[in-house]
């Protein structure tokens, strides 16, 4: 049996989309917008990666398709040369965000809003 369909991995999954309001934390998709799904993913791939709350992010299934090629297939079909190219750089660029402690990831995504006149810091979800 697949360790994804344990109730560890469950219990595991739910615990830390609780923590991050249940918000991608890249996009900032909520749970309930239309089409939002939302996954847990392993920052460090499991089991390479501890199977732990701190190496584990939510993040909305087209995040996730762009950080880990097994969810490809069902957004990505037929790219071309540039979108091959670009989705291979917005792959390098997520994966070094993911890789950020979680208030340097915090900092960074309130200096994007900052940009846009949001202050609220996206990391701490719906309040
Ligand atoms: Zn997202």
């Amino acid at each position: 049996m697949s360790y994804y369909s344990t109730s560890n991995w469950r219990r595991l999954s739910r615990q830390v989309k609780e923590r991050d309001g249940f918000q991608c934390q890249v996009c900032g998709d909520r749970m309930g917008d239309p089409y939002c799904v939302l996954h847990a993913h392993h920052i460090i791939p499991y089991p390479l990666g501890p199977n732990v709350p701190e190496n584990v992010i939510t993040l909305c299934d087209l995040c996730h398709a762009v950080v880990t090629p097994w969810w490809r297939p069902q957004w990505f079909r037929e790219l071309t040369q540039v979108q091959m190219q670009a989705l291979e750089e917005a792959h390098r660029e997520l994966v070094e965000f993911l890789a950020l402690a979680p208030d340097a990831r915090s900092r960074c995504q309130a200096d994007l809003w900052a940009c846009f006149g949001i202050t609220r810091a996206v990391a701490k979800g719906r309040s």
